[in-house]
């Protein structure tokens, strides 16, 4: 198992997979987060999240295009697509963009 916190860029890919997988959607942590909230440590707060969407742009996943305050407003770059990763068995979602490469820092696999 991965722990808690190496697993919320996974979740958020999966969230925004399941509810957020337009190219036109435009999307906000603040959103995101209400989401997410009930799956994670309930010591981390909205403040904690911008580490992870960081590094969900960095990956080629999203695009910040606007903020006001700490709302921050997202689009994807591309579609998001599943995939089974073979090597840690989870399911696992990157954008049509990305390398396919399994998003699981503990695995990194390619897809
Ligand atoms: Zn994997």
């Amino acid at each position: 198992m991965i722990n808690s916190v190496a697993s919320i860029p996974l979740q958020i890919r999966k969230i925004i997979y399941e509810k957020l997988n337009d190219t036109s959607l435009r999307f906000t942590n603040d959103e995101i987060f209400e989401i997410l909230k009930g799956n994670i440590d309930q010591s981390l707060t909205i403040d904690d999240m911008p580490q992870f969407f960081k590094q969900l742009h960095d990956d080629g996943l999203l695009r910040p295009i606007a903020q006001d305050f700490t709302t921050q407003w997202y689009k994807l770059f591309a579609e998001v697509e599943q995939f089974k990763c073979n090597s840690c068995n989870l399911e696992i979602h990157l954008g049509k963009l990305e390398p396919r490469v399994c998003p699981n820092l503990e695995c990194k696999s390619p897809i």
